[in-house]
């Protein structure tokens, strides 16, 4: 049997997603958790000119990052590799509410759906919590003050799982909504359901220069709770001027030497109280009215970002070892297309009962809603989804709805 090896830290959601991976396989890994340890961070540097995680080895191989890992489930190679039996192409197993999606909307959706008794199963897709996971501490999700994400996440996965939730850890990779029961593929099985819950969230949007694919886990990163580590005592610099980058470049004063905030305006959108703890704060230097324009590197990673002052249009170079992008997101919706409706940007339109253009398909959380984008709110839309699922089935099923 090949020998898997993977390199984490704590906090890293992409870590959890390829452990997901391999474990749903059933095949064994030994792990590497770097965090707080910077002899093994700087071999694995060393070793692979990469400064993210996770980064997974087979049998010494340096195979890549979870992207990577995915692409091998889906070209097949891993089962090869390891041997790993195909599955019959069994009739697809049917389910009452397939809930897509582990951030807040789909486990309150699975919360609601399971005290209603409906069996569901919820699909994780590939970073269990979502967003939520490469968030590093909530204040502002009623009950919790300062805990970490991570803790949020493992309690509400628990508490709809004692409900009777099924967990799958695995990507939904098509979907058909032509007729009922509809139906869902993933890597693994295929199943059908009378109705779905669409909860897959949003996913960082990226700058699109020069520099930014070709640097990718060599310096720049879209989550500093998985990476930050990797630049201690580093200048870094974070894009972005919302309560993303502001949470993130906060989370980087950790380990960072010191952090310029990029912004293309000369105030930040973030909130308040995010903004106060941040206009002040000792390691962190502005860059107002600027954008990036390139990031450029060498072998060994970023060396410096071309930047463009969108006022004077004056441009200059700036030295730094880490890029962090945090400008916004973009709904995940790409396997609904054609499927039920979208708007302009994407994102799934629904009414106020979270219904969707497809009787009995619905939609929550950030895939749905690109005002509030709240933990708290997702989670709220979650609730609903999952009544208005109850609802539907019992409608199909010619049965009363309880409490009509
Ligand atoms: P966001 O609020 O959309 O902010 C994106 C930031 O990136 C904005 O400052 C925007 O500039 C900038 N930007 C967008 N495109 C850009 C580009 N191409 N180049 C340079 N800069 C660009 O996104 P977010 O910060 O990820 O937050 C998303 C939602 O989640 C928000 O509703 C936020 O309140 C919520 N959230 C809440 C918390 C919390 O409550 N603790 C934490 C994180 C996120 P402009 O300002 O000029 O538009």
């Amino acid at each position: 049997m090949a020998q898997v090896k993977i390199y984490t830290t704590d906090f890293c959601p992409y870590c959890i997603k390829a452990k997901n991976i391999l474990s749903s396989k059933e095949i064994e890994y030994e792990e590497v958790n770097i965090h707080g340890e910077a002899k093994l961070r700087d071999e694995l540097e060393q070793l692979t000119g990469r400064r993210d995680v996770p980064q997974i080895f087979i049998d010494g191989k340096h195979i890549g990052d979870d992207d990577a890992l995915e692409e091998l489930v889906a070209s097949g190679e891993l089962d090869k590799i390891f041997g790993v039996e195909e599955k019959n192409d069994h009739a697809p197993e049917s389910r009452n509410v397939i809930i897509i999606g582990s951030g807040p909307a789909g486990f309150s959706a699975a919360l609601y759906a399971a005290r209603a008794s409906l069996k569901p199963l919820l699909i994780t897709g590939g970073e269990i919590g979502g967003q939520l996971s490469t968030t590093a501490d909530i204040e502002n999700y009623p009950g919790f003050n300062g805990e970490s994400s991570a803790e949020l996440i493992q309690i509400m996965q628990a508490q709809a799982e004692h409900f009777g939730t099924e967990i799958l850890f695995d990507t939904v990779t098509e979907v058909t909504f032509s007729q009922q029961p509809y139906r869902i593929k993933t890597y693994e099985p295929e199943f059908s359901a009378k109705s779905v819950i669409i909860c897959t969230g949003a996913s960082h949007r990226k700058l699109n220069v020069p520099g930014e694919s070709e640097f990718a886990g060599r310096g720049v990163s879209y989550c500093s709770t998985c990476d930050g580590f990797f630049f201690q005592n580093r200048s870094v610099v974070v894009v972005g001027g919302g309560d993303t980058a502001v949470e993130e470049t906060l989370f980087l004063t950790r380990f960072a030497s010191e952090i310029y905030l990029v912004h293309r305006r000369d105030r930040l959108r973030a909130s308040s109280i995010l903004q106060e703890r941040i206009l002040n704060h000792e390691k962190v230097k502005f860059i107002w009215n600027s954008v990036v324009e390139e990031i450029q590197g060498n072998e060994k990673g970023v060396t410096a970002v071309r930047l463009k002052n969108v006022k004077t249009n004056e441009e200059t170079l700036h030295p730094t070892e880490g890029v962090f992008i945090f400008i916004g997101h973009i709904p995940n919706t790409e396997i609904f297309k054609g499927q039920i409706e979208l708007n302009e940007q994407g994102y799934i339109i629904t009414d106020k009962r979270q219904h969707t253009s497809v009787p009995g398909v619905f939609a929550a959380g950030d895939v749905q809603d690109h005002i509030f984008r709240q933990a708290i709110t997702s989670a709220g839309t979650g609730a609903a989804a999952a009544i208005e699922a109850e609802k539907y089935i019992a409608e199909i099923e010619h049965r009363a709805y309880p409490g009509r």
